[in-house]
């Protein structure tokens, strides 16, 4: 990564990119930084692999938070001890996007 400014070399600061020459700062590209590294290892520790859609049952009663579209694949996952309820997840079947739901 180069700075736009003076073409320097950006050094990570944090979960930012900084210029050593001038003070052009941006943030860390999403798909490189370590933290988010670390955010999406969490993703695939929480959320299950929806990874057979064709068989999986759909909830016509849910909303997608994101695109508002009506239907999502649902899947439910035992937590660790068995006095915990079980956490539903869920996926829009238009955009893909998860969530979860506490009971
Ligand atoms: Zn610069
Ligand atoms: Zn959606």
């Amino acid at each position: 990564m180069f700075c736009p400014n003076c073409k320097s070399l950006l050094r990570p600061d944090g979960e930012e990119l900084v210029c050593n020459r001038c003070d052009y700062r941006r943030p860390i590209d999403p798909t490189v930084g370590s933290m988010s590294r670390n955010e999406l290892e969490d993703d695939l520790r929480e959320v299950p692999v929806f990874s057979d859609l064709d068989t999986m049952p759909i909830d016509e009663s849910q909303f997608c938070p994101k695109c508002n579209n009506q239907g999502a694949y649902w899947h439910l996952r035992q937590t660790r001890s068995a006095d915990e309820a079980t956490t539903r997840f869920y996926r829009c079947t238009k955009c893909k996007h998860s969530w979860r739901e506490y009971s």
